[in-house]
């Protein structure tokens, strides 16, 4: 089975993208594999993103790695706040505050219609790169609904599913996210 590594410290990515490739392959964390560097998100798009975090993460370590980069587009709100949505109350990684940003930028709208998009690449040592992308619609809710997943989960009322993402299961999240999508979307080039 080959072995990827995947080009993310978000343990809520890494969970959902180990549950989706297991059995396919062997999948490892860039600091269990010995990663430690930051790596600047300098790109204009998903896919953008997506490349410079596998290249970078392939070239330190001699191996094929997996990024994906994702995020959350609101109708309402231009497609804000798409490749920002980690950082987008100022502080990378701040889910509280970033949710409590994006239920104020809504207040008062009654087109809640969002969706998740996400691009993910697999970049190998001999320069290969193969990639594909997924979305997943639906709308964002008044408050916080449920415990599960992670980022904008608890926000995000899946159409697919008629829950929110943070009262589904991981299985029943991973049978319709933009995450899955995009997998599928790159395994059918392998
Ligand atoms: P990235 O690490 O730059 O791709 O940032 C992705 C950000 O988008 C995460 O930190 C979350 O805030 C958000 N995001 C992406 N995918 C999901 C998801 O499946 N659920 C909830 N939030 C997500």
């Amino acid at each position: 089975m080959e072995k990827l590594v995947i080009a993310s410290d978000n343990a809520g990515k890494i969970k959902e993208i180990s549950k989706i490739l297991s059995g396919k392959y062997e999948v490892i964390s860039m600091s269990q594999a010995g990663f430690k560097g930051e790596i600047e998100e300098t790109g204009e798009t998903f896919y953008e993103n997506a490349l410079i975090k596998a290249k970078t993460v392939s070239d330190a370590l001699g191996m094929a790695a997996l990024a994906d980069d994702s995020g959350l587009c609101v109708e309402a709100l231009g497609g804000a706040p798409s490749i920002y949505s980690a950082r987008y109350s100022g502080v990378h990684g701040n889910d509280a505050a970033n949710r409590e940003l994006l239920l104020k930028n809504l207040q008062g709208k009654t087109n809640r219609k969002a969706e998740f998009r996400c691009a993910v690449v697999l970049y190998r040592p001999d320069g290969s790169v193969v990639s594909g992308v997924g979305t997943t619609k639906g709308c964002i809710t008044e408050k916080e609904c449920g415990l599960n997943g992670f980022g904008y989960d608890c926000l995000f009322f899946s159409y697919d599913l008629n829950k929110p993402f943070g009262e589904a299961t991981e299985d029943e999240k991973n049978s319709v996210s933009h995450r899955y999508r995009a997998l599928c979307n790159l395994l059918e080039k392998l």
